[in-house]
This record gives structure tokens, sequence and C-alpha cells, in this order.
């Protein structure tokens, strides 16, 4: 009896344990599923379907005239204030005009949080090239962003940026690469608004089925880190892994501007990386589920930042 009696309150005190602790992960997940929006990789992939659909979208085609039009009309639909401009970027198959769209929300502090991606797709004549990941994922992921941002309170503000001309038009080198992100860089840092941006991070080639997405070395450690952490968290280790490889992307010439700058890549792209810049990276290679992954940890890692 006696010591029944003491077992009792023994396991009033583990009952109350529980419930507090069931309390505690309940609290928890909630913190963590709000940031959470379960119909963004579905729309992800609806705006990749519809980009497609345009053709190859090389700078100044038709094609990517439209997507122009497209991405500052849905942006502006969302409640985004939308900035483009203009310029003509001296390449190897002449003077091209290019244009970095960027849909702006104004926070309560100076500081700046950047989501950018490329939506420019590869020049190519011997075959047609539409994109789909590459120039593609990155692109209809911020678009489907955009409206569920467009609604959130933030106290920093926040900027979505689709760079243009990330590809090169010949072969890969310093001149033939990048013309939008090193022309962003360059004003940045002219105006002297480079310092106020905390954290820019880069998507590209995100939507693989197969999403495999490793530490980046260029990019800056702790925002590398914190990255990792969010998508540990939320149990998405198994697609952000832990092995390192080294990316020429748009992150450079922010980062040489001193912005901290992160790239996502998934640069592993179908059986030995065949469905890179070629007739294959088309919509059946793109996954809503791939890009639902990436919207859960590209969503915890803003608010994150934003308590920075
Ligand atoms: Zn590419």
């Amino acid at each position: 009896m006696a010591r029944a009696a003491a077992g009792k309150p023994k396991l009033r005190m583990t009952g109350l344990a529980l419930a507090a602790l069931a309390g505690i992960v309940l609290l928890r997940w909630g913190a963590l599923s709000r940031q959470k929006d379960p119909a963004i990789g579905q729309a992800a992939l609806e705006h990749v379907r519809e980009l497609t659909a345009f053709g190859p979208r090389p700078p100044d085609s038709p094609a990517h005239r439209n997507m122009q039009r497209t991405i500052v009309g849905k942006a502006e639909a969302a409640g985004w204030t939308v900035e483009q401009d203009r310029f003509t970027a001296d390449t190897p198959v002449g003077p091209t005009p290019m244009n970095n769209i960027v849909a702006k929300r104004k926070g309560r502090s100076p500081r700046v949080i950047v989501l950018a991606t490329h939506y420019d797709t590869k020049l190519v004549r011997e075959f047609r090239f539409v994109g789909a990941n590459d120039g593609g994922s990155g692109t209809g992921l911020l678009l489907a962003l955009a409206p569920v941002l467009a609604k959130r309170n933030f106290n920093h503000s926040l900027w979505l940026v689709w760079l243009d001309g990330e590809e090169a038009f010949r072969e890969w080198s310093d001149t033939d690469s990048l013309y939008g992100s090193r022309h962003m860089a360059a004003k940045l840092k002219a105006e002297g608004t480079a310092a106020q941006i905390g954290a820019l991070v880069l998507v590209d080639m995100i939507g693989d089925r197969d999403l495999d997405i490793r530490r980046e070395t260029n990019s800056t450690p702790w925002l590398t880190d914190l990255i990792w952490r969010v998508a540990r968290r939320l149990g998405h280790d198994d697609h952000f892994v832990n092995s390192s490889h080294t990316i020429a992307d748009d992150h450079l010439p922010f980062l040489a501007a001193g912005i901290p700058s992160v790239d996502l890549i998934d640069f592993n792209y179908g059986p030995n990386h065949r469905y890179w810049h070629t007739a294959e990276d088309t919509l059946d290679k793109v996954s809503a589920q791939s890009l639902q992954v990436m919207s859960d940890v590209l969503l915890e890692v803003v608010a994150e930042l934003d308590r920075q």
C-alpha cells in the first residue's frame, strides 16, 4: 500500500509532465508549421508549366519579353512594388537588352532580405532548350511565394529578384556570364544600398525530382549554416545534404559587393547530370514536391532572418 500511495502522486506528476511536454511539442510544431504553405509546390509547378510553354527564353527573344510581362504582372497583382532595371549588356553576340526585375515590400527596418533567381534561359541554337528547371524552377517558385509573402508581416524589407542574363552566350567566363547579377551588384554598391542587405538567398535548379542540395563553398558560412539548421528542423535534411560543391552562379557578384549570400542549387540534374543544358530539361523533370520542400525551407529562413 505504501508503495502504491507513493506511486500515485508520482504518476500524476508524470501525467502533468507529459501534458506539459505535449503542449511544448504542439507549440513548437505550431511555430514551425505557421510558416509552411502546402499549396506553394503545386502553384510553383503551374507557373513553370506556363513559362516553359513560352518556349526558349534567351535575352531579347519574344518569349523573354513575355516572361518579363508575366513576372511583373503577377508580382504587381500580388501587391508588390515592382522595379524594372533595363540595361544593355555587352555580350559575344553583340549588345543585348536585359532587364532585372525587383519586387519590393517595405518593412519597418532599413534592413533588406533578398530572395533571388534567374529567369533567362541559355541561348541554344542546336536544339529547343526550354529550361524547365534551369531558369524555370526558381522563377516559378518566387512567383508562387510572392502572394504568400505579401500577406505576412515582416520587420525587414523584402525583395524578390528575377535576374536576367545569368547564362553565357558562348563559353562561360568572367565576362560572358552573370550579366544581370553583375549589373545589380555594381548598382547596389554605387548607390550605397549594398550594406543594407542582410542576406541574399539565391535559388537555381531547385525543381529536380531527385532534390539534392549541397553546401556551396563560395557562399557565406553563417547563412549556409542557418539554412541547413532550418532544413534539419523541418525534417528536410534528406534534401539538404552535408557534402559540398563549388558553383559559379549569380551569388558571386553580390558576395564581392560584401552582401552575405548563398546559392541553393542542385547541380546533379538527371542521371550523370544528363538533363543540364539539353533538350531534356523539360517540365516532366520538375516536381511539385521538390518545389514544396524549397518553399517550406525558404519561408522559415525568411522568418528567421527577419528576427535578426
Ligand atoms: Zn544554366
